[in-house]
């Protein structure tokens, strides 16, 4: 992934999230409950409800936290120097795409964290349920340890591009948000949880197609100038690392599909494909498809 380095970023849309409440020991109960059920992560929580839910236990609901601007990403340079900048820039960009691929986009925030957070509207979290977004408060909330541990943790290839498609996948959910899209809870590998995160996965593969030709609504600029096919390979990769089935086999050893919420390795990277290859996101809609 190389950056327009001249170009402006907007670092207004990634925030650091500090403070929050403090983590208190059991009784996560109903409240953990209704946590898990608002927010949409990743998958790499555990992979499954139960494993959020697990990572949810001791936190607690309520709180406050403060939220501090990104500084010093100010251009495509930076991005090349710094991880956080990075970030700024890739959020950028997807925005951008959004912005031209749907018509009533609103631009949304990215909040960093570390340990625990408490979010706008779904409660507090800790790291273990991985990178998540919140319909309530319409937020992603990132803990930029999980990009280490997308590696170390669950066998992807790493590289910048891989932390791109997290992102990427994020604001799927926010798109999905927008345009009204919600799964009942639910699981197996043709279930509607399933579908909301194949398509997610989709919408990713999408701002990949358009990354290096969106330019900046208000700049005229494009952020991103070229994406090579290693840049690709890991995002298949880390879409491949964070599915139910690869998550299973290396926890217990077994594959269950019954339990799946978010789709195998093999689902998650044909629909990264299909966005990728078309461009279109109404190619993405998993709740048509016969096959996923
Ligand atoms: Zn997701």
């Amino acid at each position: 992934m190389r950056f327009n380095r001249r170009a402006r970023l907007d670092s207004d849309q990634v925030r650091t999230r500090k403070g929050g409440a403090a983590a208190v020991g059991g009784g996560a109960g109903i409240i953990g409950v209704l946590v898990v059920l608002a927010l949409q992560f990743l998958g790499g929580g555990g992979g499954d409800i139960g494993g959020a839910l697990g990572a949810l236990e001791g936190t607690q609901v309520g709180g406050r936290s403060t939220s501090e601007a990104i500084e010093g990403c100010e251009t495509g340079a930076d991005a090349e120097r710094s991880q956080e900048c990075r970030i700024v820039a890739v959020v950028n960009s997807i925005q951008d795409t959004w912005s031209t691929q749907l018509e009533g986009y609103q631009p949304t925030v990215t909040n960093f964290f570390t340990g625990s957070v408490t979010t706008g509207g779904c409660g507090s979290a800790t790291s273990a349920v991985g990178p998540f977004y919140c319909p309530a408060d319409q937020q992603i909330y990132v803990d930029l340890g999980f990009f280490d541990e997308l590696e170390s943790r669950f066998g992807a290839s790493g590289g910048d591009f891989a932390e791109a498609y997290v992102l990427a996948h994020e604001y799927g959910h926010h798109v999905q948000n927008l345009i009204g899209v919600r799964a009942e809870r639910s699981s197996g590998p043709e279930s509607d949880a399933v579908r909301q995160e194949l398509q997610a996965d989709c919408f990713a593969g999408v701002w990949a197609n358009h990354a290096t030709t969106t330019p900046d609504p208000d700049t005229g600029e494009i952020l991103i100038l070229e994406l090579t096919e290693t840049d690709i390979r890991d995002a298949l990769s880390a879409a491949a690392a964070v599915g139910d089935d690869r998550i299973q086999e290396a926890a217990t050893g077994d594959v269950d599909p019954h339990t799946w919420t978010h789709g195998s390795a093999e689902q998650r990277q044909g629909w990264f494909l299909t966005g990728y290859e078309t461009g279109d996101p109404n190619r993405c809609d998993t709740f048509a498809a016969d096959e996923l």
